[in-house]
């Protein structure tokens, strides 16, 4: 009989479709000597059913509270909201994209509980935590469901044709951001066919954005920050880039935005004034319209159209590939729950950086021994 339990519930937040266990990463746990519950269902909107969890040696629970109760390891996508984890065993380890911060009543039923939550967004993006990098993985398919709906927003072509009509020119795509999700949705513009330019502050991107068949734009400013972010502009700098950009997006046919400045609102980089400047027809998907946007027009969770130019600021894009999206959410999940679950236990290595700075609320520094 194993000795520990994991727990995973269907997830609660509006238009959630993603789930933090497939039938794959079960049966690992499995074979790691854990007994796996999951609330009925909670794969379905992903597209997992219960008779395969079932086969990867699941337990089915009728509802949350019986998942999750006696787990003691809950994994999760969203956080579960404070009612179902003040639920929770004290001292059970909850692992998912809990934003502890984001909601006060979250993190005080989290350090009352004493549960060790692992907030994956904290994971350092070290060489060596990639394959746990949710932000990553999720990134790469927001990045391509942006171009697919920029690609069906749009009225024209992405591709060149020559046809009986008459020649096609292939639609010019710009995507402005080529972090994880901005790569992926060059990649994916270029394979429809589209003229791809890509631009980011980090002058690094360059050689990435080119290697994927993009064209570097280059607004004349660098913003190379420390590990691997961007760091924030200056005033003259953010103009100057503004001044060039607006110039340009009058011959764009389609802009996808993905920059963001971690830990803050997305910066806005189109503003009212550009979209008035492109010609009508033309699109923008703000795929960082959860943070605020990078379009100074863009509504979350909207799709408007001003003065004919259609402006998207689609929120969650992850999980509407919920299937790729969760087998790759949930491997990433595996292979950070194996840094603690062993044999049957729970074991924390808190001399692992990745468990030590991922753990919320922060661990203190340990005392150096006294001096004898
Ligand atoms: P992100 O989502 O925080 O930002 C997206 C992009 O927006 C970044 O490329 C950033 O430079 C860009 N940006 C910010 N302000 C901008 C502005 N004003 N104008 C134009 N672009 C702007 O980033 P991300 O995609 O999560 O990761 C960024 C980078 O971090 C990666 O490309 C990579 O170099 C590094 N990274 C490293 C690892 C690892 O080593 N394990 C893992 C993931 C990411």
């Amino acid at each position: 009989m194993s000795g520990i339990t994991i727990g995973v519930a269907s997830e609660t937040a509006v238009g959630e479709k993603r789930v933090a266990l497939t039938p794959e990463t079960c049966k690992k746990l499995v074979a790691r000597g854990a007994r796996v519950r999951i609330e009925r269902g909670a794969g379905r909107a992903a597209s997992f059913t219960d008779e395969a969890y079932v086969q990867a040696g699941a337990e089915l629970a009728d509802d949350a509270a019986a998942a999750l109760g006696q787990a003691d390891v809950v994994l999760c996508v969203q956080s579960p909201d404070p009612a179902r984890l003040s639920a929770l065993r004290e001292g059970a380890a909850l692992v998912g994209l809990l934003a502890p911060q984001a909601d006060a009543a979250r993190g005080e039923v989290i350090v009352a509980q004493r549960l060790q939550a692992f907030p994956l967004e904290r994971l350092p993006r070290t060489t060596r935590a990639q394959a746990m990098d949710v932000l990553s993985s999720q990134a790469g398919m927001a990045g391509y469901k942006a171009v697919l709906i920029a690609g069906q927003l749009t009225p024209r072509f992405f591709p060149m044709l020559t046809t009986a009509a008459g020649t096609i020119r292939p639609s010019k795509v710009l995507i402005v951001g080529a972090g994880v999700a901005g790569l992926q949705a060059i990649a994916t513009a270029k394979r429809l066919g589209a003229q791809v330019e890509g631009f980011d502050v980090r002058p690094e991107t360059r050689e990435q954005i080119e290697s994927l068949g993009g064209k570097f734009l280059d607004l004349g400013v660098s913003a190379a920050g420390e590990g691997g972010y961007a760091r924030q502009l200056t005033d003259e700098e953010r103009a100057e880039q503004q001044r060039r950009l607006g110039e340009h997006l009058k011959n764009i046919d389609v802009i996808v935005c993905t920059a963001a400045v971690p830990g803050r609102p997305a910066p806005k980089i189109v503003t009212a004034a550009m979209i008035a400047g492109m010609k009508p027809g033309s699109v923008l998907v703000d795929l960082a319209a959860e943070t605020g946007g990078n379009c100074e027009l863009t509504q979350p969770g909207e799709t408007i159209d001003v003065n004919g130019v259609t402006i998207a600021g689609p929120l969650n894009l992850a999980s509407s590939g919920a299937v790729h999206a969760s087998e790759m959410y949930a491997r990433n999940v595996f292979n950070f729950v194996s840094l603690f679950v062993n044999d049957g236990a729970v074991t924390y290595d808190w001399n692992d950086e990745l468990l030590a700075k991922t753990v919320w609320p922060e661990r203190p520094a340990v005392a150096a021994p006294a001096a004898a």
